[in-house]
């Protein structure tokens, strides 16, 4: 069976088709510009890209084009629209309802409707992705796999905020915790490497986004982001967490509204804030590299941070079987992973660098050092083949 997997945002439509007799994805590809100047990247297995120019007024267009590439005699991978057994949709946020991935019928849709204002940026965006996917393709199961859902298992003790009970039952500001679909992927990857159930993992997905969640025997327990993406580790451009009362006060001084100071927060903080050079992490380490001392700053509050939400969930789990990498920088970068795992050896933490600082790029590799009580794994992360196993083993 093939199993279509859509992650929609607001002016971007980005698929994959899964054949899942062979776990393969056989073609994939990006719609962008949509409702502006629209234009498609369509790539398939060992062939050519396929780039154009294409008339996308809205999702609606930019799936039918989906499709008639995907079953094109010249481009396509399928002879028939029908070959698609079932599309997984990439949805950032369930609430607090949609705690596992779920077929999205009208009840899903009218609660996803329900909690754009706590989602505001990726709701609208995956809600007209999944109505313009059902309206092109009615006749197979649509299914939401929810970023949120993996941090089910996280206790109230962990997700409620120490701030008045009553908001959290006026307007559900709780952490809900983001990137889960990632962490479950290779946390899985991480257990089958370790062949223990009840395993005690922490992965590490550090992007552009950074966030690190802890699991016990694949069940999350805790995680760094919160009621937003915004909570944790500093990133490309979010601060991360801070005193909340530095926001109030440059409120004050600076006279920015709640708007512009969330804009500031998301966009003009993190690696670029600080370092004022870049929010790409490869820019800000050359940077350093030349010298400049902002950048080193920037790096080192990061690595900071992370070292401290990594010895905050040891002491949370009672112990560490497995540190995990995975995303931009956690794949690709062993200066950073060396930064990390530096000075880690009183909790069991110790790498080999020669693994480590030569690995190959998008392979499973094991970095622990010989003798390390904590494996260490640097595994490229998969979200659209977890979205595609979900939707699969739903609709089967
Ligand atoms: P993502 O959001 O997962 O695409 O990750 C983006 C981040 O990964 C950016 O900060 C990039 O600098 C970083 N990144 C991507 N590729 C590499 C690489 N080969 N080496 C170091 N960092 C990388």
């Amino acid at each position: 069976m093939k199993i279509l997997v859509v992650n929609a945002g607001s002016s971007s439509l980005k698929y994959q088709l899964f054949d899942m007799d062979s776990g393969a994805a056989i073609a994939k590809g990006l719609c962008e510009r949509i409702g502006i100047d629209g234009a498609v990247t369509h790539k398939r297995l060992g062939k050519e890209d396929y780039k154009a120019k294409a008339d996308l007024k809205d999702h609606k267009a930019a799936i039918e084009l989906v499709l008639h590439l995907l079953c094109d005699p010249q481009l396509g991978v399928i002879s028939d629209a029908h070959e698609i057994g079932a599309v997984g949709h990439r949805v950032a946020h369930g609430g607090e309802r949609l705690r596992t991935s779920s077929v999205i019928g009208e009840e899903e849709l009218r609660y996803l409707e329900s909690i754009v204002e706590i989602n505001p940026l990726h709701g609208p965006p995956a809600i007209s992705g999944i109505k313009a996917c059902q309206s092109v393709m009615p006749n197979v199961k649509h299914v939401g796999v929810f970023d949120t859902s993996y941090y089910s298992t996280v206790e109230e003790r962990a997700y409620i905020y120490p701030i008045p009970y009553e908001l959290y039952e006026r307007y559900k500001i709780r952490r809900y915790g983001f990137h889960g679909t990632s962490h479950r992927f290779v946390c899985a990857k991480a257990m089958e490497a370790l062949g223990k159930k009840d395993a005690k993992v922490i992965t590490c997905h550090l992007g552009n986004g950074s966030s690190i969640t802890a699991s016990i025997g694949g069940k999350a327990v805790d995680t760094s982001m919160g009621f937003t993406p915004q909570e944790g580790v500093p990133m490309g451009t979010r601060s991360g967490s801070i005193d909340p009362t530095v926001v109030t006060y440059i409120m004050k001084k600076e006279g920015l509204s709640p708007d512009e100071m969330e804009k500031l927060l998301n966009s003009s903080s993190g690696l670029l804030g600080v370092s004022g050079v870049s929010s790409d992490c490869r820019d800000v380490l050359e940077a350093q590299d030349k010298g400049d001392k902002r950048s080193k700053l920037a790096m080192d509050i990061l690595v900071h941070y992370i070292k401290k939400i990594i010895g905050s969930y040891v002491a949370e789990m009672n112990g560490l079987d497995a540190l995990v990498f995975t995303a931009g920088i956690g794949e690709n970068d062993g200066i950073v992973r060396d930064l990390i795992c530096s000075d880690l050896s009183y909790l069991g933490i110790e790498i080999d660098n020669e693994i480590n600082l030569t690995c190959k790029r998008g392979t499973f590799t094991e970095i622990t050092k010989k003798g390390s009580r904590v494996r260490t794994f640097a595994i490229p992360t998969n979200e659209e083949y977890m979205i595609a196993l979900d939707t699969y083993s739903l609709i089967k």
